[in-house]
């Protein structure tokens, strides 16, 4: 039994985690001390680990140690040898990977309906779409009247979010590269939080004309407005309005109805993180994720950069070779993409994050990797693109929050769980985010900010299973309206950053 001291993530796990600076001597367990002083968040062995032997952590191997570590002895960075990344062309499916995933305590939740079918939504807004930013000045003083002046007639309908984006012109719009941000613009048209209705500000001499997003049904006035066909400011706003009006009426309409979670879409995200977020949040959120896939909902992880040198590990949870073969082409774009720009993939720890305990990229991508809990990867998506599946995906994003976000609100998520250790007050206009941090010094300074305190498991007061089940709750009563997170009250709202990849021009 561990004293209170230590974390040890998983039984097979031959190093724990010391919560605070504690000197040498100190109870690890009823049987070992610490040889000697450990610094907060650094490991401490459990055992005594020959050279050559593993160093094991979140049940995988970080390294190999360089001479023998005695039981009770401080891990650094400098005592391991790194494992061998597998190449990408390397990486297999494991047909034979199963799970127990832990049992869901509930299977329902209250969203709405999408009337094309698919996922439900966890809230009901009206989304004006743009092909181009000029038009953003105009649609925002048209939003603000939308919320004085028609919102109020509508009590069934959320709010409204105009989807202004710095993409639609003066870019390469031919590039290869340029299909991430115009299907992610498509995509996110199709989002469950927007019920299906249409509308769109178009300029009218734009590169991203508007049968670039819309099918030549919905590329219709009743959908479309273009503001050169406008006689004058005052007729763009009142051409706005009436349309605004129209849509609002038909949102109005919509009400909850309990659903299995097979039709919520969820997405994972970190940032900001510290030494803490692999040893409170992440795995919490890990948690979380195994009950609400067990319960049969989809959820997202993504952030590339922080998986690559984990990819191996997600190999391992991949059933289907398709799937594996789609994972390490992502891998793959995103390497050339770095290099191109002759950017170091390896992206290695910074000093800062060995300090707060993590020896290698390796234990830096297991913290991040444990967001994802242990369910089996049933799908890979490219950027922006929507899911064929049901389950555990890869959504291919950049780890970037402010990117992250808008391009899984794209593949289709209707609500998001951010993990931090540091603390932002990131937050996405189109859809509820839930923050969870990975200390209680976090939560005890911005108590207002955050919505669950996953440090509590560093102190001992409560477990993984604990946190990750009080998340589960708080993503089903914020997906049924129950709840909202505090960055929601405020109507907090970062710009829609679409990864554009390809050239400006
Ligand atoms: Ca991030």
């Amino acid at each position: 039994m561990l004293e209170k001291q230590f974390i040890q993530i998983l039984p097979q796990d031959n190093v724990a985690i010391s919560i605070s600076d504690c000197p040498a001597g100190t109870a690890v367990t009823e049987t070992l001390r610490t040889l000697e002083s450990i610094p907060e968040a650094h490991k401490v062995a459990l055992k005594a680990i020959a050279a050559g032997e593993p160093v094991i952590r979140y049940g995988v191997i970080l390294g190999y140690a360089l001479a023998p570590i005695a039981a009770g002895q401080w891990i650094n960075e400098f005592m391991l040898e790194l494992p061998q990344t597998p190449a990408i062309s390397e990486l297999k499916a494991n047909p034979g990977y199963s799970v127990q995933l832990p049992h869901p305590p509930a299977l329902t939740f209250a969203g709405y309906r999408h009337p094309k079918g698919g996922f439900a939504g966890t809230r009901n807004l009206l989304a004006i779409h743009t092909t181009v930013q000029c038009v953003t000045g105009v649609l925002n003083v048209a939003v603000e009247r939308i919320r004085r002046e028609l919102l109020p007639k509508y009590p069934h309908v959320d709010g409204v979010v105009p989807i202004n984006h710095a993409y639609g012109c003066g870019v390469a719009i031919n590039a290869p590269d340029a299909v991430i941000p115009i299907r992610a613009l498509r995509n996110l048209k199709e989002n469950p939080n927007f019920g299906g209705e249409l509308m769109v500000v178009a300029l009218g001499c734009e590169k991203l004309t508007p049968d670039k997003l819309l099918t030549p049904e919905e590329n219709t006035p009743e959908n479309v407005i273009t503001l050169q066909e406008c006689a004058g400011f005052a007729a763009m706003i009142e051409a706005i309005l009436q349309m605004a009006d129209q849509k609002l009426a038909r949102l109005n309409e919509r009400r909850r109805e309990t659903l299995p979670l097979s039709n919520l879409c969820i997405g994972m995200q970190c940032g900001g993180s510290d030494a803490f977020s692999g040893i409170t949040s992440n795995p919490s959120a890990g948690y979380a994720s195994d009950l609400l896939v067990a319960a049969g909902a989809t959820v997202m992880f993504s952030e590339v950069t922080e998986v690559r040198d984990g990819v191996h590990l997600l190999a391992q949870r991949c059933t289907d070779d398709s799937v594996v073969k789609k994972l390490a082409a992502e891998m793959a774009w995103y390497d050339n993409y770095l290099a191109g720009s002759e950017v170091d993939r390896s992206a290695n720890p910074t000093p800062g994050n060995k300090k707060g305990g993590l020896s290698n990229i390796v234990e830096k991508a297991m913290g991040s990797i444990a967001k994802s809990g242990t369910a089996p990867i049933v799908e890979v998506l490219s950027p922006g693109e929507r899911p064929t599946q049901r389950g555990l995906i890869f959504a291919a994003t950049p780890a970037s929050d402010f990117v992250c976000g808008p391009m899984q609100l794209a593949s289709g998520i209707t609500l998001q769980v951010f993990m931090t250790g540091r603390g932002t007050p990131y937050n996405l206009a189109a859809s509820p985010v839930i923050k969870v941090s990975s200390r209680s010094n976090l939560k005890n300074s911005w108590s207002d900010l955050i919505d669950v305190d996953a440090g509590v498991i560093a102190g001992g007061e409560s477990s993984i299973a604990e946190v990750g089940t009080e998340l589960f709750h708080l993503v089903l009563d914020v997906a049924s309206g129950r709840k909202m997170p505090y960055a929601e009250q405020y109507n907090l709202a970062n710009d829609l950053c679409i990864f554009n990849p390809a050239p400006i021009t």
